[in-house]
Parts: structure tokens; sequence; C-alpha cells
């Protein structure tokens, strides 16, 4: 452990901790630590690891403010962002707690005996996450992984590993025995890597960057690891003329500013129709304009600001990109702080950065469109698909857009995409599996075929 992790504190550039980082060396101890704790977990009656994840999210949950001001101080999302989201946390250890129980296999008719199936955990599952939503997308993964009686290693980003070393510690304190919860706080080329290539790490559950999805899956292909990757997204929020403009408008830039655009479900291509595009940005500019950005802790900042200042500086290059000009813009404070302001390019030529490559920060490009199919047409135009919206009063057209798009998650005149009870994943290069929901546990399990003979 050579290397030292020095976690900032986004807001103002501060130093919050200095640790040391998990190298290879660390990890491989993590993996053994795992699997020496998976026999107890993995055969502990479904009941009882039931109880467990029900002790764990009470643990959480009284942890929760403790938890979102970590969350809110190193990841520099708003205080009552990060409240909500440690709720979600607590939510999806409520919600898998009932998976245990209801892990059930098939019987299936076959001549001489009796044919049925059962699943069991992979093993030992490597939990590798970004640093936008630090501990709810990690809880995305632990509530189905730990249900399934698999035990975890979890990589939290370089950026934004607070809110798990506090977690490993909480699923201790909640009766978990030691092993069955590990965190290793390392570099992804160091620990990340490790984790990715280690024969004892069954399955690799990822979120984060395409092109690191893509290094995770041609390593993990040496092992034939299991991996599930959630990635990059460009979806659009699609406004129609028949639309509750007025609502429209209001709700368009949380659709894009929430989590300061960090979030790969951020709606960054705005397409309008044409014969509606000059009234639906006048709608919008004071929106944009009043969207106050701000320190995390003050209860007013509805954004604040940016992970780091190498995200800050390409966000602003493709803000700045050839073919995207600014129509109108809020404002942000001086630093220090990684801060860029609420951003709305008009007009942006279609082969544009700005228009092609996923930002993730608080910019959005608008683009107009003639009618329905080529509202689809310019939606479906991108590597990614993720998320989506569609806004009309015509609800036949919003089912028939909705089944038309290239995409894992869409709401119809609403911005929400993401349920604990519904699954959440990607078409296209924005990944392969599903997470949360009912089929989450899926991707945590094999399914073994026995049979008795009778005869
Ligand atoms: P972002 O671009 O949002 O920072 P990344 O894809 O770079 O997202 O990082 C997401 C997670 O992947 C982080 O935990 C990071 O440490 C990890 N990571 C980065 N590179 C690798 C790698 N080569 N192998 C495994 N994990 C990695």
């Amino acid at each position: 452990m050579s290397e030292l992790l020095t976690v900032l504190e986004p807001a103002t550039e501060a130093v919050l901790e200095e640790l040391p980082a998990a190298g290879a060396e660390e990890v491989d101890e993590a993996v053994e630590r795992a699997r020496a704790a998976l026999p107890a977990w993995r055969a502990l009656a479904p009941n009882a690891r039931a109880a467990a994840l029900r002790a764990l999210a009470a643990r959480v949950e009284d942890a929760i403010d403790e938890l979102a001001l970590i969350e809110a101080r190193n990841a520099g999302k708003p205080l009552a962002s990060a409240r909500g989201e440690m709720g979600m946390v607590v939510d999806t250890f409520r919600y898998y707690a009932g998976m245990p129980e209801r892990l059930m296999g098939e019987t299936i008719p076959v001549a001489g005996g009796q044919a049925f199936t059962v699943r069991e955990p992979l093993g030992v599952v490597g939990l590798i996450v970004p640093w936008n939503f630090p501990l709810t997308i990690a809880a995305w993964k632990l509530g189905p992984a730990l249900a399934a009686g698999n035990t975890v290693v979890l990589k939290p980003a370089e950026l934004t590993p607070l809110s798990a070393l506090r977690f490993e510690q909480l699923a201790l304190e909640a009766g978990l025995a030691p092993g069955v919860v590990n965190v290793v706080a390392g570099y992804g080329p160091v620990a990340g890597a490790r984790l990715v290539e280690h024969p004892d790490v069954a399955k690799i559950a990822f979120t984060g960057s395409t092109a690191v999805g893509r290094t995770i899956a041609a390593t993990a292909a040496q092992t034939i690891k299991r991996v599930t990757l959630e990635l990059g997204g460009k979806s659009a929020n699609i406004i129609f003329a028949d639309a509750d403009l007025e609502k429209a408008a209001a709700a368009a830039p949380w659709a894009v500013f929430d989590n300061a655009g960090q979030d790969c479900c951020a709606r960054s291509r705005l397409l309008v129709q044409a014969s509606v595009v000059d009234e639906f940005l006048s709608l919008l500019q004071p929106h944009v304009e009043a969207f106050k950005v701000g320190d995390p802790l003050d209860p007013e900042a509805m954004m604040g600001p940016l992970i780091s200042a190498r995200q800050r500086d390409r966000v602003a290059s493709l803000t700045a990109a050839e073919g995207a000009s600014v129509a109108f813009r809020g404002s942000a404070p001086e630093g220090p702080g990684f801060w860029f302001p609420p951003t709305v390019l008009a007009p942006v030529a279609a082969d544009s950065p700005a228009v092609r490559e996923e930002i993730f920060g608080p910019v959005v490009a608008v683009i107009p469109f003639s009618d329905e199919e080529d509202a689809v047409r310019i939606a479906n135009d991108t590597i990614y698909g993720l998320s989506g919206s569609i806004w009309t009063r015509d609800g036949a057209r919003a089912l028939r857009v909705a089944r038309a798009l290239e995409t894992g998650v869409l709401s119809i005149n609403s911005n929400s995409s993401v349920r604990v009870s519904t699954p959440f994943g990607g078409f296209k290069q924005s990944g392969y599996g599903r997470e949360l929901g009912p089929h989450a546990t899926d991707a945590y399990t094999e399914i073994k075929t026995i049979y008795y003979a009778t005869t």
C-alpha cells in the first residue's frame, strides 16, 4: 500500500481525508476474506439471510444523517438530495430482504424421474462503482448479490470512497459476519483491474464509463466471469407541440442538471418540435436562470459543483466544441470549487461533439424535430440507450414513441427513471444486464438443474 488516495471536497477543493490506496495485494486479501465467509453466508436459512438484510437496512437508516453528510461533502451534492439517496439505499436493502425466500426454481416434466431447478449463488462477486451516486449504486448491487447468498468485494471510485468505507463498518455493526462485505478503496487501473482479473471472483457488476466497461468485459472474458455493465448515456427529452409546455419546461432542467448532470440517465439532448421551439425556450430560460448552484450544505442549493477539476475542464471543452453555441445559462459561484453553470446549447449542429458525446455535466443540447418519425430517428441516433422522456398529451403517440425508442428506461410526462422495484439498465452501448426490480437477483445466481430418477 504505497500510494495514497487524496479525497477532496469538490465545493471547496479542501482535502477531506488521505487514505492508503488499496493495491493488488489488498484486493487479493479481500477476495480471500470473502471466500472464507462464503460457506456460512450461503448456507444461512433464507429467513435468516432475510433477517440479516433487514438488520442492515435498519442500521443504515439509523446512520442516514451521517451518510448523507459524507456523500454531500465528498460527492458535492445538495444535502437534501444526498438524504433522499440514502433513503433509497435503505429501501433497496428492504426490498432485497424479500428475495432470499423468493429465489424459486421450477419443476419440469421429464421421463423416468423428476427434474427441477434451484438458484445457486455465484460465489465471490466484485462490485465496481462510480463517483456520481457512490453508495446508492453500490446498494443496487449489494442488495441482490447478498440476498442471493454471495459475498462481495466492493471497489468504490477513488474520488468518493468514504461512504463505502463507513458502510463496511455498518454491515459489521448490523451483525453481518466479517468477510461478507469487503471494501477496497483503490485506483481503478490497479485495485479495480485486479478484481476483474482475479480467478476467484465469479462476477463483476460494473457501473461507469463505456470505455472502462469495454476493458472490463475484455479482461473478464479470460476467466469467463459473469459481467453486468451499466454504462454511459445520451438520453433524449422529447417535447411534442401538444405537450403541457409549462410543465415540461419546469421539469426539463431537473432532467439534466440534477446531480450537476453527472448522471448516466441525464437527458442531455432536448428534442423540441420545431413549431414550438421558440416558445419552449422562452418558457425554459427563467427555470434555468433560477436553478441555484451553490454549497451542497446550503438548503437552497439545487445543484453543487462538479466532482473534479478534470471533469469541469472536460465539460467546458465539450460545451465550447465546434458546432455548439450557448443560448443561455444560469450562474455559478466563483472558485474555489469545481463549479459550472447550468447551460443550454442552441443552435447546435447534429454532428457536434456536444450532441454525440456524453458530457456528464449540466449542459443540454436543444435539437428541433419536425414530426414523430423525425423525433424517433434523432433520439435513436446515438450509440447509447439508457433513459429518456416523452412529453405529449396524445397517449397513443406516447406509447408508439416509447416502443420505438432504443432505450432501457423511459418516462412519459415525467422525469422519473429509477425505482427500487423496476428494472434499470441499458440498450446498445449503455450496457447489458438489469439492476433493481425482481429480476436483478437472476444476475447474481446460476440455475442448477437436478434430475432425480424414480425408476
Ligand atoms: P468515470 O468516467 O465516471 O470516472 P470510470 O468508468 O472511469 O467512470 O470509473 C468507474 C469505476 O471504474 C471507478 O470505481 C474506477 O476506479 C473504476 N475503474 C477505472 N478503470 C478501471 C479498470 N481499468 N479496471 C477496473 N475498474 C476500473
